[in-house]
């Protein structure tokens, strides 16, 4: 099956065609549909399946549509990883399939380790991507000076790994901060039963893929 059955648009076709990506991958087939319809997903897979571009993809043409000027510069695409390697690989695959769009969303990253006022400063200056490792997300937020109102999509991945921080019993205050009517997006390579709390409070009647 190529791209060019998943209704991806052309400037993200030929981004994909730069990048010498000749196929989805199984996840990205699965995936790529059902975040385009606005469904929230729970998707089992590995590291190294294609997990990042099968969101990254589609919710790059989701904001891209989306768009609007009243709203631009404040953060609509929320990412959160278990480890600060993942954060700056997931914020690098928006980077790279954000090169070809015609209005580039401003993408952020949050790690540890860095001075909390000068990111929260980047977050202030714009910012429409924001891909942080739940820790210092947790630390940033309870700043109260990050405004996820207008957020749109919230990514969780590598869901399983994140059940092991304080996230978890953190959840309701991130909740709390952002808007009811989201679409949600897990990624985990297990899924313990410890799994099945999250899920039942962030997201709303999610569709389940394995490959
Ligand atoms: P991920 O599982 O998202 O970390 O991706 C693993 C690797 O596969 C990365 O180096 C991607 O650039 C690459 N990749 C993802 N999707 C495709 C694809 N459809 N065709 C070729 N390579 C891909």
């Amino acid at each position: 099956m190529p791209f060019s059955t998943l209704n991806l648009s052309s400037t993200l076709q030929k981004t994909l065609q730069d990048k010498g990506f000749k196929k989805p991958t199984p996840i990205q087939e699965k995936v790529i549909p059902l975040v385009l319809n606005n469904k929230d997903v729970i998707a089992q897979a590995q590291t190294g399946s294609g997990k990042s571009a099968s969101f990254v993809l589609p919710l790059l043409q989701l904001w891209s549509q989306k768009r609007d000027n009243a709203k631009k510069g404040k953060i609509k695409i929320l990412v959160l990883t278990p480890t600060r390697e993942l954060t700056l690989q997931v914020a690098e695959v928006f980077e790279e399939f954000s090169k070809d769009l015609a209005k580039k969303p401003q993408i952020v990253s949050l790690i540890g380790g860095e001075s909390i006022g000068e990111q929260l400063y980047n977050i202030q200056q714009g910012c429409d991507v924001l891909v942080a490792t739940s820790g210092r997300f947790l630390d940033v937020l309870k700043k109260k000076q990050m405004n996820l109102s207008h957020l749109n999509y919230l990514v969780l991945d590598e869901a399983d790994k994140m059940l092991n921080f304080d996230f978890t019993e953190e959840l309701d205050l991130v909740l709390e901060s952002l808007p009811a009517k989201r679409q949600n997006l897990l990624f985990s390579a297990t899924y313990p039963p410890k799994m099945l709390d999250l899920v039942s409070k962030i997201m709303s009647n999610p569709l389940h893929v394995t490959i």
